[in-house]
């Protein structure tokens, strides 16, 4: 991504895709990619907007997004018009005469980052979600209209010059924030800078991007297989992944290195053979095309970092999160490592008494092993089949239960707004409403289509403005859709994933209430972004929670106690070598950016991180980095995600856990946390709601859960309490 654009955050992040996981394998979802979301204002005349607003008796005056039904001209306009306003908006700015002051220089500035990122958000979304591939099509090339209006934005010398120079000191502290955050993002974009490094910086960040491009192109591009001769091999697969893999003309059997054939042999095959053979090929897609790649993107970004005047690009791609330096995110690998270590140790060992019953005299566990010896522990030990759950999950139930529990903890109303026209039929449109007020909407757009986006995501719709515009965000997902005969039975990883992206929805409506475009929202640092979610994923192992919604689809008898216990239980089992693994990932991919390019060895590294991280032993011959699209997209910022989580769980560790569906303690998180949106730094945020800076405590603990509930204590005797 680009890191330049003065409202990158407000971009970054959220819309990411979910894979790496399949539904039988339980917990820990990996986020492993990540696109940038798109947002939209509609600008109508007074006019349409009355006749829009009466046409389905909406309950807010703000139309929906589908309001006037564009077709692909009429789209394009509206997309267009946000971006010619932005325009005239800079130049307001820059034809300023006499003293700069807020009226004249911030507000039109943030009239044109809420154009621009209107203009963003509408054309990204439209281009995953549209129905009609031409449309799609359309949408995708003003998505590139948008990002080079937000590039040029991010560079305008002037505009930083008229903003430095703006005196901000008796403005309130989210104007003097909102000033200082983005004058620091201009001067990372070099925009302070004369003109023969802008210009240089410019031919560096153009290179960038082409090698990031490459990069990813030869990763999705690279798509291997291996043959399987003797189809005794895939035992222990599910019957229907045997029915998809049967021998072909040649009499052979293929498994492609695509997640839905990977995951599952990777995960079920009874054959170490086969598995081991898999992995090879998986840890080696792109290698070695992306080898050259990879240490060309360090070094254009050393140049970067150096030119900007920081020692390594780790440090300056830091500076503008929450954790502010690279050598704290050196120090945060060292803490989650030994935090970990002792759980994973034991983890291990329970892998490893897997591994004997095959296998006596095995004193070794290869990481291509490790996903397969989960599972069989946790069949074996936990007794737990995540299909059992799937009856109590019918989607209607779910999504009546999620948003539920959402109301009462922070004491929301959620209304449909029935007949509101949208871009697909199946989308609802609905309200967020505080104290009788509707504060923000959302659109669900929750099952499959062709062409559509194949992941789950939260796209903000609208920026909120306080008293000028309400925020507005889609969720775009994929779970099953019920029809007549067919309940829409959803896995335990949906439900999490639906838990997950409704965090990321509630915070954006809460946070969406400030009285700036620029600081609205989720638009903080981008390190904190994921931490909301992921608490609110916690809720689905309350059997409190659990009890209100999941309840069988044949019965409607509520999901027994005994069955969440066993549940928590299995779904914990694994965290903290999950944890390991993820760890040697954050470590890759700091190490290659802390220093100077040519310091670093990629294999050398590579190896060296899973040996001092992971439990496990490698596989000779593998390159994952060649493969692993993060040290593109977040380069050194990899971190974030179990960032995020420590987070997570030591905001959740705040809360009642026996009676979490009345703890007051979510009013004042909706408060103190989710409330202020990005109008200050999210150190803040958190130091605010803990009392205290965040600390490895209660990420242990989660770690560790597996091991506290064993003695049959589970959950649901607390809960009892
Ligand atoms: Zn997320």
């Amino acid at each position: 991504m680009q890191r330049f654009a003065p409202f990158s955050a407000g971009l970054l992040d959220i819309a990411h895709k979910r894979q790496g996981q399949s539904s039988v394998v339980l917990g820990n979802s990996e986020i492993i990619a990540e696109v940038h979301v798109l947002n939209f204002r509609l600008l109508l005349t007074a006019a349409s907007l009355l006749i829009a607003a009466a046409a389905w008796g909406q309950t807010t005056s703000q139309p929906p997004i589908w309001a006037s039904k564009p077709d692909v001209t009429a789209f394009e306009k509206i997309v267009n018009d946000h971006l010619a306003a932005a325009d005239s908006a800079v130049k307001n700015i820059t034809a300023v005469k006499g003293a700069h002051t807020i009226a004249n220089t911030l507000t039109p500035f943030d009239e044109a980052v809420r154009n621009i990122n209107a203009a963003a958000y509408l054309s990204g979304l439209m281009s995953q979600v549209h129905p009609e591939t031409a449309f799609r099509d359309h949408a995708e090339q003003m998505v590139q209209k948008a990002s080079a209006a937000q590039t040029a934005l991010s560079l305008n010398h002037d505009v930083y010059q008229t903003l430095s120079a703006l005196d901000v000191s008796k403005a309130d502290a989210a104007t003097r924030y909102y000033v200082q955050r983005y004058l620091l993002e201009f001067r990372l974009a070099g925009v302070d800078k004369d003109e023969a490094t802008r210009t240089q910086l410019k031919k560096l960040n153009d290179e960038l991007t082409k090698q990031q491009v490459d990069f990813d192109r030869n990763i999705s591009d690279d798509q291997r297989k291996i043959e399987v001769t003797d189809a005794k091999e895939l035992d222990g697969l599910p019957a229907d992944y045997i029915e998809h893999h049967k021998p072909g003309a040649d009499g052979k059997i293929y498994i492609s290195t695509n997640y839905p054939d990977y995951i599952p042999a990777i995960t079920f095959a009874k054959s170490d053979s086969l598995r081991r053979r898999l992995f090879e090929t998986f840890s080696n897609r792109a290698y070695p095309k992306n080898k050259e790649v990879l240490e060309n993107m360090m070094k254009i970004r050393y140049q970067i970092a150096t030119l900007l005047g920081y020692p390594s690009w780790a440090d300056y791609n830091a500076a503008d999160k929450m954790i502010k330096n690279g050598s704290k995110i050196g120090d945060f690998i060292g803490e989650v490592k030994d935090a970990a270590d002792p759980i994973a140790k034991r983890e291990f060992e329970m892998q490893l008494a897997e591994k004997h019953k095959a296998d006596p005299n095995a004193t070794e566990i290869g990481d291509y092993e490790t996903g397969f010896l989960s599972e069989s522990v946790r069949r074996a030990q936990f007794n737990f089949d995540s299909q059992s759950v799937r009856p109590y999950f019918p989607y209607q139930g779910v999504k009546k239960g999620i948003l539920d529990t959402a109301a009462t903890i922070f004491h929301v109303g959620f209304k449909q707004e029935e007949g509101a026209p949208a871009w697909d039929p199946a989308v609802e449109t609905w309200d967020v409403i505080d104290k009788g007020k509707v504060i923000g909407r959302f659109y669900l757009d929750m099952h499959p289509r062709p062409g559509k986006f194949s992941h789950a995501e939260m796209a903000p719709v609208l920026d909120g403005i306080r008293g000028k515009q309400l925020p507005e965000a889609t969720l775009v997902c994929n779970f099953p859709q019920p029809t007549a005969d067919d309940p829409g039975l959803m896995d335990y990883s949906d439900v999490v994933t639906f838990f997950h992206e409704f965090g990321h929805l509630v915070h954006h409506i809460l946070g969406g209430q400030q009285q700036w475009a620029g600081i609205t929202g989720i638009t903080m640092e981008g390190d904190f972004v994921e931490a909301p979610s992921q608490m609110l994923e916690e809720w689905m192992h309350s059997p409190q929670v659990l009890a209100t919604f999941a309840k069988h689809y044949k019965t409607g008898e509520p999901i027994p106690a005994e069955l969440v216990a066993r549940m928590n239980r299995a779904t914990a089992f694994g965290r903290a070598i999950w944890v390991s693994r993820q760890n040697s990932f954050t470590a890759l991919s700091y190490d290659i950016y802390k220093t100077k390019p040519e310091d670093v060895d990629l294999d050398a590294v590579t190896l060296a991180g899973q040996k001092k991280y992971t439990p496990f032993t490698p596989l000779p011959g593998t390159h994952m980095y060649t493969a692993f699209g993060h040290l593109a997209g977040y380069s050194s910022a990899y971190y974030t995600y179990l960032w995020d989580k420590v987070i997570a769980e030591d905001f959740f560790h705040q809360f009642n856990q026996a009676n979490l569906l009345a703890d007051p303690t979510a009013m004042r998180y909706r408060r103190t946390v989710l409330e202020p949106g990005g109008s200050t730094s999210a150190n803040d945020l958190v130091r605010n709601f803990l009392g205290r800076e965040h600390n490895m405590v209660a990420f242990q603990k989660w770690m560790g859960q597996e091991f506290e509930s064993r003695d049959g204590a589970g959950s649901e005797r607390t809960a009892a309490k």
